[in-house]
């Protein structure tokens, strides 16, 4: 049987925008994403605002149309290609992948207790035949994510922003799904509420063997959270890797440009610093040849018209890069 839970295989995710037929333009949100997520991991997928990594964490929700390529959900008991997948099964697909929301404030109905806010995916998805058994789950899920019997009854105003976030886990895992894409799950919330939910996670995942895709905008996070690591930008993967390798030595100019971005408490840690200049440029308007070019201190002339290719640099490691080998002897200024 495989290890792998989902395999992307060269996805990309178009939208049209402009209303007329002249100004109509396609917005390549994600382009030819090829991955693999091994069951049971927690797999972190990293870029700026922009980049396109929750777009591509929709896609394998199938939350937003896959308008090229395709990807492939296999758990051992159903397989599903998510490109051309049925009605039918995508109801069953629901449960399966759960969407964890990044703003544990707005993703709440004030309306609704707890009880109701969790044991509603249950009841839209059919999945309880009875109130007794609904409250059971309900009770089950909530003790797995730190909740009192006594929340159960209040509403969400009643909650700090971290109690908020693990009533939203609850809400995600109540349907016992196998694939979780947790989008800035933390990033809201203060750093000492931070490491508290992510510890929650890793448990839960633990406990429950769920896979996770961790999408963050914040390497330093996913170091402490994640197995393997996928840097995006612009809708492309430049880099991925087993995070302790890609932290011991990343290879695409981008990545090193996050990490410099990362506080260092040693004031003579100059490590491997690399200053990010500019914006993000726009995905109606993408620079040729190297997307990151525009951005690189390293970009040379190809760089500009060859748009470099993934290719292996290490064991499960991958880099698109024209200079990657050269740029290993290179010592920052
Ligand atoms: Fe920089 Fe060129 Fe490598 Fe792109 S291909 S990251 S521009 S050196």
């Amino acid at each position: 049987m495989s290890d792998i839970l989902i395999k992307a295989n060269g996805l990309s995710v178009g939208f049209q925008i402009g209303n007329s037929i002249f100004k109509r333009q396609v917005l390549k949100a994600v382009d030819n994403v090829t991955l693999e997520i091994e069951k049971g991991s927690f797999f972190g997928l990293v870029g700026e605002s922009g980049s396109g990594k929750t777009t591509l964490g929709r896609a394998l929700l199938k939350a937003v149309p896959i308008t090229g390529g395709g990807a492939h959900y296999s758990d051992g008991e159903v397989a599903y290609d998510l490109e051309d997948i049925s009605k039918e099964n995508l109801k069953d697909y629901r449960k399966r992948a759960q969407l964890i929301f990044q703003d544990p404030y707005a993703a709440l109905s004030p309306r609704m207790t707890v009880r109701d806010i969790i044991a509603e995916p249950l009841e839209v998805m059919g999945l309880t035949k009875t109130r007794v058994e609904t409250d059971e789950r309900v009770r089950e899920i909530a003790a797995k994510c730190r909740l009192n019997l006594e929340h159960l009854r209040r509403f969400p105003h009643a909650f700090s922003g971290g109690q908020r976030q693990r009533i939203s886990i609850a809400r995600a895992l109540v349907s016992a799904p196998k694939f979780v894409v947790a989008d800035e799950s933390v990033a809201a919330l203060d750093v000492s509420i931070q490491a508290d939910v992510l510890n929650l996670l890793k448990a839960i995942q633990a406990d429950m063997g769920l896979t996770f895709m961790f999408i963050s905008h914040d390497l330093s996070v996913v170091a402490h959270t994640c197995d393997h690591v996928a840097v995006m930008y612009l809708g492309r993967l430049v880099e991925t890797a087993p995070t302790r390798q890609l932290f011991a030595s990343p290879k695409h100019p981008y990545t090193k440009a996050l990490f410099s971005a990362i506080p260092s408490l040693d004031p003579d840690d100059r490590g491997i610093a690399q200053k990010l200049e500019g914006e993000i440029p726009s995905p109606t308007n993408q620079p040729s040849g190297c997307k990151f070019h525009t951005r690189c201190p390293n970009a040379i002339d190809v760089c500009k018209t060859i748009e470099p290719q993934l290719e292996t640099a290490d064991r499960g490691h991958q880099v698109s890069c024209h200079r990657w080998k050269e740029l290993l002897d290179l010592v920052p200024a």
